[in-house]
């Protein structure tokens, strides 16, 4: 077979979906290679930029380093580069820093806010379509905000803490959800009234979210009103000055923040490469995804226009990701000579945040969320996406910025997961369970204070098949009569305590009796047990591997108390073991220099070193 090099431009929702499927189909084809161009080194979760530009997340939190995602996939080249230029006839690509041929091209450069060349919108608004406009939002906020609460000129002081979005889409609207949760926090910073700040929504037409059924936006209305966002509806902004915009109707808002979100078209990057452009530029496709005139070019994401029933492909995520699957399909059945696939798109609904507990969902044309469970759904339909794309790292990374680390109760669970507490305070506790483990395997390894040493011949498990050939302790228990046992989870003088289960369940003995058959392999348990606790005790005290010790102390205690050998007023354990899995070995403890050079060792051998440019191998 001849070598073949396929080349993917854009490392968006849609670019990303079309080079995980060829790397993975052809990831024993030596003949083929793949190279993923982008201007960034790391794909941007564009659908929450507007949390970065609202101050919930810090930007490293939305960027997906490309090295990451597409380190177990040998066949896959990482370029940083702006691509600038196509030759169609010589079949390359022509990027700022170099050139790259081609016998595949893959077109995934997606969008680009659309002013319709409303005076203004280019010197003095703000867009939120890529990483950098998000952060430039957040700063010029912050900045504003700074400045307005040292204004003494009342007017000029509203005008800049009215902050105004233009465009009612998922983008103007969660914006300006963001806005409405970050208000509190931004005034209190600023020692100013939050009734100062003033948050604007201004749309073309008379309805919101047109996406979405009425209902569904209705309720968005409702809510937005509650939380003091203003609508203007039916007011096209026909002038942005740094200081107003001017409506139609002739009224002039004062502000000095205009975030414009009313429309997209495509890249026009894409404007130079001399291929047929449908509405809004966006080049059209047949429903192989190849571009129109072009053989082994194929177009997807926000930049294709292909028409389903008469209506163009929407610029959405799912959109992006079936496209740019569609693609790649094809390209596998040009090189494996099988059928080709027709594009269909199948859309499983959509979802809407306004800030970061209340949002509308609609799902499968049916079900109708809001409030918390839409937002509910939103964070899993995220996390689903790590799985389609298969990144573990950044599902964890997820959670941590989204649920963990997040600040000012901007989640859904508000601040309950979230603490920045000092976990210091719990290094006592865990210095005194780990003495506790230490001190219960010190007495087993040596029979210390009367205890029955478990490196002697005795066998100390309680289990019925073992009992027969014991002496010692068992005949011992059995020729006391014991006391009646007394529930509490408190050990009270002169009680005898009672066990959480004074018998082993029959499918726990059932397993017990594989892994201990008989006595020699008992005793041989016993004294791994006790060098387990020994370690445990240790570990605990030092601080070394933590979260990991005390999840395995949760284990023992669940197969001791299976065992019949665990009683209530200890189960305290495991609550102190949950607290200790807080992260305090690194507050005081070996964890501290232990756990970052392993992170550092094994993501250096998982993931290679990520870096801020990557060139062609
Ligand atoms: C704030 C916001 C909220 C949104 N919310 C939702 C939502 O809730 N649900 C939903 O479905 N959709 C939402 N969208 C839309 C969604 O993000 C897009 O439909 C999707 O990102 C399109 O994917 P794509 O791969 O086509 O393009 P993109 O994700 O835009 O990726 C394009 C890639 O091309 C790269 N690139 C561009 N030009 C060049 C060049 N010249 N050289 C090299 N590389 C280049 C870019 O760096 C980028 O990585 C939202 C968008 C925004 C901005």
């Amino acid at each position: 077979m001849t070598q073949r090099n396929i080349i993917v431009v854009g490392a968006g929702f849609a670019g990303v979906a079309a080079t995980k499927q060829l790397a993975k189909r052809f990831k024993k084809n030596e003949d083929v290679t793949i190279t993923l161009i982008d201007r960034h080194s790391y794909q941007t979760y564009m659908t929450e930029l507007h949390e970065v530009a609202g101050g919930r997340v810090e930007p490293e939190a939305i960027q997906f380093d490309l090295q990451r995602l597409f380190s177990r996939k040998k066949n896959v080249n990482l370029v940083t580069d702006n691509v600038v230029d196509i030759d169609h006839d010589e079949k390359v690509v022509k990027t700022e820093h170099g050139s790259y041929s081609f016998d595949y091209l893959v077109l995934g450069m997606g969008g680009e806010p659309n002013d319709f060349g409303t005076p203004g919108v280019k010197e003095n608004a703000f867009t939120l379509w890529s990483m950098e406009d998000a952060i430039e939002i957040r700063q010029h906020i912050e900045e504003t905000v700074a400045r307005a609460a040292l204004e003494r000129d009342a007017a000029k002081r509203k005008a800049m803490l009215t902050f105004t979005v233009c465009g009612s889409g998922f983008t103007g609207i969660e914006m300006i959800g963001e806005l409405a949760d970050w208000k509190e926090r931004l005034a209190k910073d600023n020692k100013i009234d939050p009734k100062e700040i003033s948050l604007i929504v201004v749309e073309a037409v008379p309805t919101i979210l047109n996406m979405i059924s009425r209902k569904n936006a209705e309720k968005a209305e409702r809510y937005m009103e509650k939380r003091g966002i203003q609508l203007l509806k039916s007011s096209p902004i026909v002038k942005v000055e740094s200081d107003f915009i001017e409506l139609k109707s002739g009224e002039k808002i004062p502000t000095h923040t205009l975030i414009w979100t009313a429309g997209v078209k495509a890249n026009s990057d894409t404007d130079e490469f001399d291929m047929e452009q449908a509405r809004a530029g966006r080049l059209v496709a047949n429903q192989y995804m190849e571009a129109k005139g072009f053989e082994h070019v194929y177009v997807i994401g926000d930049l294709v226009y292909y028409e389903e029933d008469g209506v163009p492909t929407p610029q959405i995520v799912q959109a992006a990701e079936q496209t740019g699957h569609t693609a790649a399909k094809n390209i596998i059945a040009d090189i494996e000579g099988t059928e080709k696939h027709i594009h269909e798109s199948n859309y499983q609904g959509f979802m809407v945040s306004i800030g970061s507990t209340y949002g509308v969902a609609e799902l499968m044309g049916k079900y109708n969320l809001s409030g918390f469970f839409a937002i509910l759904v939103k964070h899993l339909v995220n996390l689903l996406y790590f799985f389609e794309i298969r990144s573990g790292y950044y599902a964890v990374q997820y959670i941590f910025h989204e649920f963990f680390h997040i600040r000012d109760h901007r989640n859904i669970f508000r601040g309950h997961l979230s603490r920045y507490g000092n976990v210091l305070w719990s290094v006592p506790l865990r210095v005194f369970y780990g003495s506790m483990w230490l001190i219960e395997g010190l007495k087993k390894a040596f029979g210390l204070f009367g205890a029955t040493s478990w490196f002697g011949d005795t066998v100390t498990l309680p289990f019925s098949w073992l009992q027969d050939v014991t002496s010692g302790a068992t005949e011992a228990a059995e020729t006391t009569t014991p006391a009646e046992p007394v529930f509490g989870l408190n050990y009270v003088y002169g009680e005898e305590p009672m066990m959480i289960f004074s018998d082993a369940p029959d499918w726990f003995e059932s397993i017990m009796e594989v892994m201990v058959p008989n006595a020699d392999i008992a005793l041989l348990f016993q004294k791994f047990m006790t060098l387990v606790e020994i370690g445990i005790g240790l570990a605990l005290i030092a601080g070394l591997f933590t979260w990991l010790v005390n999840a395995v102390t949760i284990a023992l205690v669940v197969s001791f108390t299976l065992s019949g050998m665990f009683y209530w007023v200890n189960i305290w354990f495991i609550f102190v073991a949950v607290a200790l899995m807080n992260g305090s070995g690194r507050a005081f403890g070996l964890d501290y220099y232990v756990i970052p050079w392993i992170q550092k060792m094994v993501g250096k051998w998982w993931y290679g070193k990520p870096k801020s440019m990557y060139s062609q191998k």
